[in-house]
């Protein structure tokens, strides 16, 4: 079930702009992307642990740019957030995303990220509301996945964002989790669903990383004791897989099942179309 090996691109060196002057013409060039038809979706499959059926997929975000090529979201998701594009960016990643989830299995689900930025917008809930009534979807199954980011302007609105989210009916996806500070406390302020293990955790957590994997078992019962799923991110290798298994890790997302590939790829995989 090694799926994909393909869909992997080199993306523009962030060094070559580094100073001020290329960010804002970066940044210029981004307000026009979307009008450009320069954004695309890829969508990375999520797996079952047990077994290897496919569980969903995560939507990201690539932007095909005209003189350098792709540029990485690491870029310029940060350029948005600060520019204000981030609101009509994820909106649009939204939009699509929901589109194609038409065409996977029902039991099927889709991930889409959520930019803390996007959560001081008061329409965020209407919008997520209303590309869920456009798409047609069943509402459980989109999950939205936010870093703890989300609580460091902690407004009190936050919360309050959380749980009008949660009664859509949609599942809240806790990302990068262990990466930030006092993650712990957060587990209390959202209904999360799941817990997204961060890659640098899995990172080698099978060779003689002890500590790597004693910590992957802590989140694990954490969740299990708090009633949330675990999925655990990048993962490359049939020893981390092996590991996230016997600790009981309940999906699988990562290069070793496949890339993130373009829609009609996806849709192949989804449909267990591909042979691996
Ligand atoms: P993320 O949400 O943590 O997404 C997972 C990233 O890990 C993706 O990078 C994915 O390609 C990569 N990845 C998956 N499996 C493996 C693996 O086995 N090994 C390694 N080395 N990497 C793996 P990508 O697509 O470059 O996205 C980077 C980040 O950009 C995302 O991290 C997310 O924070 C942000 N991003 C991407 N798309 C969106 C979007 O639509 N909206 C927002 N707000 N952020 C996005
Ligand atoms: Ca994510
Ligand atoms: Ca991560
Ligand atoms: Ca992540």
């Amino acid at each position: 079930a090694k799926a994909a090996g393909r869909g992997r691109h080199r993306f523009y060196e962030p060094s070559m702009h580094s100073n001020a002057a290329n960010r804002q013409m970066l940044e210029n060039d981004l307000r026009g992307a979307l009008e450009r038809d320069e954004l695309s979706v890829v969508y990375q499959p999520i797996v079952r642990a047990a077994g290897e059926e496919v569980a969903g997929f995560e939507a990201l975000v690539r932007w095909q740019h005209s003189k350098r090529g792709l540029v990485s979201p690491t870029e310029f998701i940060p350029l948005a957030e600060e520019c204000g594009m981030i609101g009509p960016l994820g909106e649009w990643v939204l939009v699509e995303a929901l589109q194609a989830l038409r065409s996977w299995p029902a039991d099927q689900r889709l991930a889409v990220n959520l930019s803390p930025v996007q959560f001081n917008d008061p329409r965020l809930v209407d919008m997520v509301a209303a590309a869920l009534a456009v798409s047609g979807v069943d509402p459980a199954r989109l999950e939205l996945e936010i870093t703890e980011g989300v609580f460091l302007t902690d407004c009190d609105t936050t919360e309050a964002t959380f749980t009008r989210l949660k009664e859509l009916g949609v599942r809240l996806v806790l990302d990068d989790f262990g990466t930030g500070y006092s993650s712990l406390g957060y587990l209390k302020k959202a209904p999360f669903d799941k817990i997204k293990i961060d890659r640098s955790f899995v990172r080698g957590a099978g060779s003689d990383q002890s500590r790597n994997a004693a910590i992957i078992r802590a989140i694990v019962t954490l969740a299990e004791n708090l009633g949330m799923d675990t999925v655990a991110e990048g993962v490359e290798t049939d020893e981390e897989l092996q590991l996230m298994r016997d600790l009981g890790v309940s999906e699988i997302q990562g290069f070793i099942f496949g890339h993130p590939v373009a829609i009609e790829e996806a849709i192949a995989l989804a449909q267990g179309k591909v042979v691996t």
